[in-house]
């Protein structure tokens, strides 16, 4: 792509961004100016006449078009679109050109909402994101792949724009964008979720994969070294948090995996920040304790299912294994009723099946993440797991 391509590929982007809010858009078009030069009025005039024009005529054009708008408005009392303005300088002011098309801003505007990419920073947009997770996310239930998902944000970002101002913010944007291609395996997919959150799709990927890319990102985001007089770098140095969630270990479908990752986030930014969290991060969340005690259960989704009779093996806080009369396929979701020993309370969970295989005697075990629960059971399950563990001094991990 030649450099003046750039700059045209650089302004169409810029119109497609926010085509209702044109007082940013100029802004944007004097930023990009200020760096590319006056390459900048011809790339625009390009764009939005289809006409070519030197340097030097664009930036006059540009500049009467300027003044004709603030002199329009300031008649008219209100402020006049761009579109307005230069259709009327072209048609009365100016008469140089026969016969201008004017490009709409709209037209811009209704290439963006068919996009999978963000104008800003060139990655993934999120509406993208969606399609793709569950695209990632079937394939990995098919063929039995772990995926994970990071959810990163920018630390105290807002600050840094309240400082520098919004485009100096929005190179950060940009050069975390960058660090992230860096970062990332090729099949990795990265996405700007909105704002200053970004958000990376691992497919085959188990959380210490995940946390491996997640800490080669956090690491190379923190030692890009700032340089205060330069607009295309960073004005100071700048740091990131995320949070992990894997499927199957932590959800089953494309809410909860995204809830998990967020999550974790919110627990990296409690933490201090500049870090990277997995969802359930408590260990003991994963340590069981053997219970011997029936279950009652029942697939969610499957019509008319009266409730089944199974036994809990163990469980943790994070889940339960149990026995059961049937093959009850992965990623299903249950309904569970138990009683926890020495308690008359019956507690009821949602879960999702995880694991699935062969028992003794035509039995089978059901490997169940928790998805969602009452208060008073997460309560009472915390403590009755502390309790065991106290007393029998152990757990399994
Ligand atoms: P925390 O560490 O808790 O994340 O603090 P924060 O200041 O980053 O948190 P918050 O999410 O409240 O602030 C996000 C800010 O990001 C608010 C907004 O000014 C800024 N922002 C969002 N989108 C853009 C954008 O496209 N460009 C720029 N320059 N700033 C943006
Ligand atoms: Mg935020
Ligand atoms: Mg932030």
């Amino acid at each position: 792509m030649s450099f003046y391509e750039s700059v045209v590929d650089e302004v169409t982007r810029c119109l497609a961004e926010d085509s209702h809010n044109e007082s940013r858009i100029i802004e944007r078009l004097h930023h990009i100016q200020r760096e590319k030069g006056d390459e900048l009025y011809q790339a625009l005039l390009y764009v939005l006449t289809h006409l070519e024009f030197s340097k030097k005529t664009a930036k006059k054009h540009w500049e009467g078009i300027m003044a004709h708008r603030r002199e329009m408005s300031e008649i008219l009392g209100r402020e006049i679109g761009l579109r307005v303005a230069m259709c009327d300088y072209f048609f009365n002011v100016n008469k140089t050109l026969k016969n201008p098309i004017i490009i709409e801003i709209d037209v811009f505007e209704e290439a963006r909402r068919f996009s999978n990419t963000d104008g800003l920073t060139g990655l993934f947009n999120r509406r993208y994101f969606q399609t793709a997770l569950e695209r990632e996310l079937s394939r990995a239930k098919r063929f039995n792949n772990d995926l994970s998902l990071i959810f990163i944000d920018i630390d105290d970002f807002k600050q840094y724009n309240d400082t520098y101002g919004h485009l100096a913010g929005d190179e950060v944007l940009k050069t975390v964008a960058q660090t992230l291609l860096q970062s990332k395996r090729m099949i990795d997919i990265a996405c700007r979720y909105g704002g200053e959150e970004f958000v990376l799709i691992l497919p085959r990927s188990p959380k210490s994969g995940a946390l491996n890319v997640g800490e080669r990102i956090r690491r190379n985001i923190e030692e890009i070294k700032p340089n205060p007089k330069s607009s295309r770098h960073l004005k100071k140095a700048i740091t990131i948090s995320g949070g992990i969630s894997t499927f199957p270990q932590d959800a089953l479908d494309v809410q909860n995996l995204i809830m998990g990752a967020d999550n974790a986030l919110y627990s990296a930014k409690r933490s201090g920040k500049n870090r990277i969290d997995l969802f359930s991060i408590e260990k003991r969340r994963f340590i069981r304790v053997r219970v011997d005690k029936p279950i009652y259960y029942r697939i969610v989704d499957v019509k008319d299912e009266p409730l089944h009779e199974g036994r809990a093996l163990d469980i943790s806080e994070g889940g339960l294994l149990c026995e059961v009369d049937r093959v009850i396929p992965a990623a299903s979701t249950m309904w569970i009723e138990m009683r926890l020993p020495r308690s008359q309370k019956v507690h009821s969970f949602l879960g999702g099946v995880v694991r699935s295989n062969g028992g003794k005697h035509q039995q089978h075990h059901a490997g169940v993440t928790f998805l969602r629960m009452q208060q008073y059971s997460r309560q009472a399950l915390s403590q009755y797991v502390g309790q065991a563990l106290h007393q029998h001094g152990e757990g399994e991990q």
